[in-house]
């Protein structure tokens, strides 16, 4: 039975992910979602999977800082070759906070491109892992308009939405920001533990330590949870796991 998972990591972005897998592992991390952010990096994302079966399960997508950068075609067509024996598409979604996307037309683009990858995770009945960054409300609507499972990765937006991303049966996830951020925290108040899971975002740099997260520090998140819900941290990783788990179809 798995304990504690971290259901968000972009593993090909360590320079020594076998070092990062084996402490994991040590430390008592059960399993890892790995991501893809890109064509290139989901590429490795599926390669370091396929070498630890039952550690490592991957997700493939290009994840929205990258889109106007990747050729969306070849990703596409990679992600249909490739997303057997995979448990997800992501990292996709909108974020309208980086400064190339101020321009409506830089965003409609990223919403059709949200849309294809959305599409691309119902056709294979896959959930996705969705980055929703200051574009809350479209992210939500394209998502629930696609008909798909999946999980509002790092959510720290509005708690309006949030009721909008609970009602349409998605999963919010917590990332060691919510030992520090307000708005995360305010999510995590609010959403019940059996719509949460758990994950570092790692390598991201994590202000409040200063230096760069690994999956260890999952452990992070499960303490804070268990604080803002006043649960044990054991109940809050294993009920997390389970969510992971079932989202994700863990075999
Ligand atoms: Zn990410």
């Amino acid at each position: 039975m798995r304990l504690l998972i971290d259901s968000h990591v972009h593993m090909e972005s360590f320079d020594d992910p076998e070092s990062v897998i084996h402490q994991s592992k040590d430390s008592g991390v059960d399993a890892v979602i790995c991501v893809g952010g890109s064509l290139s990096s989901s590429k490795v994302a599926k390669r370091l999977a396929l070498e630890h079966p039952g550690y490592l399960y991957p997700a493939l997508g290009v994840h929205p800082s990258e889109v106007l950068k990747d050729d969306i075609d070849a990703a596409i067509t990679y992600l249909r070759e490739n997303l057997d024996g995979c448990i997800a598409v992501g990292e996709i979604g909108l974020d309208y906070a980086y400064s190339f996307a101020k321009p409506k037309d830089v965003r409609a683009k990223m919403r059709e491109i949200f849309s294809r990858f959305l599409d691309v995770a119902s056709e294979f009945d896959l959930p996705a892992s969705i980055h929703s960054r200051s574009a809350y409300k479209d992210s939500l609507e394209l998502a629930a308009g696609a008909g798909i499972e999946g999980v509002f990765h790092w959510y720290d937006g509005p708690l309006h939405t949030l009721k909008g991303i609970l009602d349409a049966g998605f999963y919010v996830s917590a990332t060691p920001s919510v030992a520090y951020s307000k708005g995360a925290r305010a999510v995590m108040v609010e959403a019940p533990l059996d719509r949460i899971l758990v994950e570092t975002d790692s390598p991201v740099y994590l202000r409040n330590l200063a230096r760069r997260s690994t999956p260890v520090d999952v452990r992070i998140v499960v303490d804070a949870l268990a604080e803002l819900k006043g649960m044990d941290a054991s109940e809050v990783s294993r009920v997390t796991a389970r969510n992971t788990e079932r989202l994700f179809r863990l075999p």
